[in-house]
């Protein structure tokens, strides 16, 4: 029933988290004026977050890039479509010409659709010839993407949200959902006001924690210990599944073995966690009949987070909690579109559905579609392009939807590197601290203003409707890429993202039978087969790799990258509030920002007083790397030795304090332990060190 208060209402996704809620876009005279939460949304139930209900004045705002823009004599310029466009292709094909197409990468956008990332990839692949494509999964959940992969088949949670409704038991390890993912947070919480227990591990007393039956708070970086530590008790107390573990899976000897080194003493001694804590915890997980594990970044952006997945991935499988109902592996994605982005091949490594580029029967598929010759050669990771502009090999980047130069760790090797660059082309919807360094500025569209697909955290690809226009000469980054990629000489002859999806399903077998009819309201879970049918629950019988077993990894608890020590006594743990949204690119610029106008420094009671700083000092904060200035909060939220603190300001640039070590298989950044020193600004003690818990 049409509402004569709006001129028109579209039903689409969420463009923030990856929750994925399905959400009610009401526009009038061309500007969304209101947004609900849809009613049948399969993972929000009818709910939103206030990010995805009020955090939509961004979309018009007057800061908005409304014309293309092209560097000229120091300054960005506006400029025509057809002049960027031909600034672009001729100075991409000098450099293609002069060092070859590997002289140039893409990074595709977890904001942005399936379809845009897959032209994205596209783009780079067919029209300039090279594989360096890739995405900000790199530095948050490529280690849960190459861990699954390893130990169960695909790179996707095993089942979906509505597992915390069935499960009897859950542990939360490494990730805030009430206030990263808070539709799923409030699903967590009714749940366990409903009876399900829960076991919250982080460093942190996230909200989630009051509602605990356990909150184990390990030392950061030693994750490993504290899930060795629970499959030692899950094994020595009698709480594995001996059937499971023989019928479905193979390596757990060698974990067996493994497990003797890790009793509740010696965990203990590792993490800080109280032996007898990690025993409840073992076996309110155990016990349960149906029983899941979530976990975010506070698990992965760690030098060994990969190896922490792949032993979560154990600790499920060994006690048989993996391909039922209630029972799931559930990695809390945090863009909206992360999951899809790398689903799409946005990775240096893969085509989509994580086929490798060097599998010939793979790529002659490809080239047959496309009617081109592709590189076999493995692109460079994100870091690996950063360091390879600054040695000179890498001479032309093209950004798409990422704001670099404030997410990704190390801020100044990164600003080198964009400086370094012969060429640089930002696709984007604002200015920000990466298009500082562009000479060409494309102005692109938010998801309130394109159709297409996102595929959320339970693998489920839903649509995205156009509510609005996208202002003055901005265009749908469909267009924008297929415009790029016909102005480089490959004409991708896809009408829309509707086609471009026909052409995602005849090469991707997980997405065989999705088409935009079939996802109507409630999306499909991948892989979806030829006749439409989706999989909610993944390996109910077999695993997706050879022989159909999963693998347990013996991976033993490995030191951290970086450690407090005299010189930088306490550890910075970085992550996100509720009000805004990674860079804060969108969510700064609604009333979001009268919620929280400035990030803080959370400090313990005791290391406060120690250190002589009280609630509302500006204190400094150096790394081994970098030094920032902050606004302290004395609370009692976090463990004495550890600070936190989010990034959503670029004023703070939190960034400048990590540094460059990552995880060892998939290079995601360590943000989740640097060592620091605090202090007030002023070297000047205050008199009496009041404290104040917040
Ligand atoms: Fe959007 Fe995530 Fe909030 Fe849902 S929980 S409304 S997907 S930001």
């Amino acid at each position: 029933m049409s509402d004569a208060r709006f001129d028109s209402s579209v039903t689409t996704t969420c463009g923030y988290c990856g929750v994925g809620c399905r959400l009610e876009a009401h526009a009038r005279s061309g500007r969304v004026v209101s947004i609900t939460p849809a009613a049948d949304g399969p993972a929000n139930h009818g709910h939103t977050c206030l990010k995805g209900r009020f955090a939509h004045q961004f979309s018009r705002s007057r800061e908005r890039l409304t014309t293309p823009l092209i560097r000229e004599d120091g300054v960005l310029r506006a400029a025509s479509w057809e002049e960027a466009l031909e600034r672009i292709a001729a100075e991409l094909g000098r450099i293609r010409s002069a060092h070859g197409p590997d002289a140039i990468a893409g990074l595709a956008s977890s904001r942005a659709t399936n379809e845009d990332c897959w032209a994205m990839q596209r783009m780079m692949r067919a029209a300039i010839g090279t594989n360096n494509i890739d995405n900000c999964s790199r530095v948050c959940h490529s280690p849960t993407s190459f861990a699954l992969r390893k130990a169960l088949g695909y790179s996707g949670a095993t089942g979906s949200f509505s597992d915390i409704e069935a499960a009897g038991a859950a542990i939360i390890i490494g990730a805030n959902p009430t206030e990263g993912h808070p539709v799923a947070g409030a699903r967590i919480k009714q749940a366990a006001l409903r009876g399900l227990r829960l076991v919250t591990i982080d460093p942190r007393r996230i909200e989630l924690s009051d509602h605990a039956e356990v909150h184990l708070a390990p030392r950061p970086g030693t994750n490993a210990a504290v899930v060795l530590g629970l499959a030692h008790v899950a094994w020595r107390d009698g709480l594995a599944d001996r059937a499971f573990i023989d019928a479905r899976t193979e390596g757990f000897g060698a974990f067996e073995e493994l497990l003797g080194l890790y009793d509740p003493h010696a965990v203990q001694d590792i993490t800080g966690v109280p032996a007898g804590d990690l025993e409840r915890a073992a076996h309110v997980y155990g016990e349960a009949t149906e029983a899941s594990i979530l976990w975010g970044l506070g698990v992965t952006e760690h030098k060994y987070g990969s190896e922490v997945v792949q032993l979560i991935c154990g600790l499920a499988l060994m006690t048989g909690k993996v391909g039922r109902p209630g029972s799931a592996l559930l990695p809390l994605r945090g863009q909206n579109n992360v999951q899809g982005s790398s689903d799409m091949g946005a990775l240096p490594d893969t085509y989509s559905g994580y086929r490798r580029v060097d599998d010939e029967d793979v790529a002659r598929a490809f080239e047959a579609a496309w009617g081109t010759t592709l590189s076999r050669r493995p692109g460079m990771k994100i870091p690996e392009m950063f360091d390879a502009a600054i040695a000179g090999d890498l001479k032309a980047m093209y950004i798409f939807g990422e704001d670099v130069a404030q997410t990704d760790p190390n801020t100044s090797h990164v600003i080198h590197a964009l400086d370094s660059l012969e060429f640089l082309v930002c696709q984007d919807i604002f200015e920000t601290e990466t298009t500082r360094y562009a000479d060409v500025v494309l102005p692109a569209s938010s998801f309130l203003e394109k159709t297409g697909t996102f595929t959320n955290a339970e693998r489920r690809i839903q649509l995205v409707g156009a509510a609005i226009e996208p202002p003055g000469q901005a265009r749908t980054d469909f267009d924008i890429l297929r415009a790029v990629s016909g102005a480089l000489g490959h004409d991708m002859a896809l009408a829309g993202p509707e086609e471009a999806m026909a052409e995602i399903a005849s090469l991707t077998p997980e997405f065989a039978g999705v088409t935009y009819p079939r996802l109507g309201r409630r999306g499909l879970q991948w892989p979806v087969e030829a006749d439409g049918t989706d999989a909610p629950i993944l390996y109910a019988d077999a695993f997706h790799r050879d022989g159909g077993r999963a693998h347990i990894a013996a991976l033993p608890y490995k030191e951290p990258g970086d450690a407090a020590d005299e010189e930088f006594p306490l550890v910075l743990v970085t992550g996100r509030r509720l009000e805004h949204y990674n860079a804060g690119t969108m969510t700064r610029r609604t009333g979001n920002l009268e919620l929280m106008d400035r990030d803080w420094l959370e400090i313990h009671p005791d290391d406060a007083a120690r250190l002589w700083i009280t609630d509302g000092d500006t204190v400094s904060v150096r790394s081994r790397v970098g030094r920032i200035e902050i606004g302290a909060r004395v609370t009692e939220r976090i463990e004495p030795g550890h600070v936190f603190t989010a990034f959503h300001f670029p004023e703070v640039r939190t960034n400048l304090l990590i540094g460059s070590s990552a995880d060892v298989n998939t290079s995601c950044p360590e943000y989740k332990v640097v060592a620091v020193d605090v202090r007030p600004v002023t070297e000047e003690p205050a008199q009496t060190p009041a404290l104040a818990a917040s």
